[in-house]
């Protein structure tokens, strides 16, 4: 099966907003910056999305008013109904076509009633009604409060927001309960009688311990089992034993290993979902449970770092929370304690690297025009660029690694390929310089861009130019995260 999350908002893609708004920026192989949702799809389907799975409405409406320039609907009136909508189904049937899925999943953002998701539920009523009702099924995700007062749960809601649904001419066929508990039998079967739908397609997904026993739960509730059955297809054997193991493992309560993620977006930790996530694949593979630590890099002198096996600086744009970073790179370096820079963070690892060594004024140009030492510096393909848009070096590339580094013995292999989504990279000016001062270049793109890091004499000092959050998977977590959990179980406190 596919997945294509469907983002109502105007923006064209998720490049553009501040991780406050909708969380992090998760990065796709081809290069597009999508909605965080996408992240979970890729991870708990174990497959690679194309970005054409992250449908917005600014995508739709430039598609359409780049066809109507073109005059490719000569002589008609442009509308919402059958041109946007028309342009909604071809995209839904292009990505479907193009991924041979037995099953396409589509899920609509947002809250029913809401006025800009009102074209794409047109869309999909049509398509209902193009592609036949054993093609089609909806599925009506809702929220059962429990009043704690009264000691009950309220079905209410749900039924309200079907009824809105239905406005639309989408007629749900399973209901899925979000609750805090789990609720009964008799209160499923008060919603099915109300929300007209079958007594066994109300299902309840209550708060689970763990993101990845929901599976499991839906599992149980027989999900599967249902969609395969109304959507007239073959029963299929289950196995999630596999699954199962993973669970019990990320349930694993023994030996904690703490990191600090020195970080500005910290009080939103969905603005760092790949990486809390890489950190709990990675704790699961070695059989320890790990304690994340945010730490705003505005106040870190606040926060006790000495108590912390060790540091992760993730990626980042503009000054705030820069100085902070900085520090904690001093401390990893003077103290021994392990630090995974990514992307930002390993631009931060070079400049306070440099500034220790005799380099006083040493920064990144982002941050500072004018420093007599840019370390980090815009790259060259950048500098003509006007638009912010979809426009910084995102997406895969390949990697060199050099062998007898930790780099290398974390991968175990020379040639990898990782996501970007920068715009300043490591100015080779500086390269012979700190590379005499201890600085290892463990990874290289093309033998000009510097895309790893690390130090000759620190236990664990890696940084890297990529984002390799954005392929761990809780099946198959990534090395370098267990490379650097091991590094942080060594230096337990
Ligand atoms: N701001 C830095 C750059 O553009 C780092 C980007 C990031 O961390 N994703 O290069």
């Amino acid at each position: 099966m596919t997945a294509i999350k469907i983002d109502p908002y105007l923006n064209w893609d998720s490049g553009t907003l501040n991780p406050y708004q909708h969380g992090e920026v998760f990065v796709t192989d081809d290069g597009m910056e999508t909605d965080l949702d996408l992240g979970h799809y890729e991870r708990f389907l174990d497959v690679n999305l194309s970005g054409e799975c992250n449908l917005t409405t600014g995508k739709v409406y430039s598609s359409v008013i780049e066809k109507e320039r073109k005059g490719k609907y000569l002589g008609s009136c442009v509308q919402i109904i059958p041109h946007i909508t028309n342009e909604i189904k071809s995209m839904i049937r292009e990505i479907a076509n193009k991924s041979h899925a037995e099953v396409v999943l589509v899920e609509v953002g947002g809250t029913v009633g809401d006025i800009e998701s009102q074209p794409f539920l047109e869309a999909l009523r049509q398509l209902r009604n193009e592609e036949g009702h054993d093609n089609v099924m909806f599925v009506h995700v809702t929220y059962v409060p429990y009043l704690k007062a009264a000691g009950e749960f309220k079905t209410k809601p749900t039924q309200h927001s079907t009824k809105e649904l239905r406005s639309t001419g989408i007629i749900p066929d399973m209901i899925i309960c979000r609750s805090e508990l789990p609720i009964d039998t008799p209160l499923k079967n008060k919603i099915a009688h109300f929300c007209d739908v079958e007594k066994n397609a109300v299902i309840n997904a209550p708060d689970a311990k763990s993101i990845y026993e929901v599976p499991l739960v839906l599992e149980r509730e027989k999900v599967g089992e249902y969609v395969l059955e109304r959507l007239q297809m073959p029963p299929k054997k289950q196995d999630l034993h596999d699954w199962n193991l993973i669970v019990d493992s990320l349930m694993t309560e023994e030996p904690v290993v703490s990191v600090g993620i020195v970080g500005k977006y910290v009080e939103l930790e969905d603005a760092y979902i790949s990486i809390r996530e890489s950190l709990k694949h990675a704790a699961a593979q070695i059989g320890v449970k790990v304690d994340i630590e945010w730490l705003s890099a505005e106040d870190i002198k606040t926060h006790k770092i000495e108590d912390l096996d060790s540091l992760l600086i993730p990626g980042g744009f503009g000054e705030r929370g820069i100085s902070g970073k900085l520090d904690a790179v001093r401390y990893s370096i003077e103290n021994n304690v392990p630090l995974f820079g990514i992307c930002l963070g390993m631009q931060c690892m070079v400049i306070e690297f440099a500034r220790m060594n005799g380099l006083d004024d040493a920064h990144s140009t982002e941050f500072d025009k004018n420093t007599s030492n840019p370390v980090i510096d815009m790259m060259e393909e950048q500098k003509k660029i006007k638009k912010m848009g979809g426009t910084m070096r995102l997406g895969s590339y390949p990697c060199q690694l050099k062998e007898n580094t930790k780099a290398y013995q974390a991968y175990k292999k020379k040639n990898i390929e990782e996501r970007h989504r920068h715009r300043f990279e490591f100015n080779n000016d500086y390269l012979e310089l700190l590379k005499g001062k201890g600085l290892i270049i463990s990874g290289m793109y093309d033998d000009f861009l510097v895309e790893m890091i690390e130090l000759k004499d620190h236990p664990w000092f890696i940084g890297c130019q990529f984002h390799p959050e954005f392929k761990s998977r809780p099946n198959n977590a990534h090395p370098l995260f267990v490379s650097f959990l091991e590094a942080a179980y060594e230096n337990k406190k």
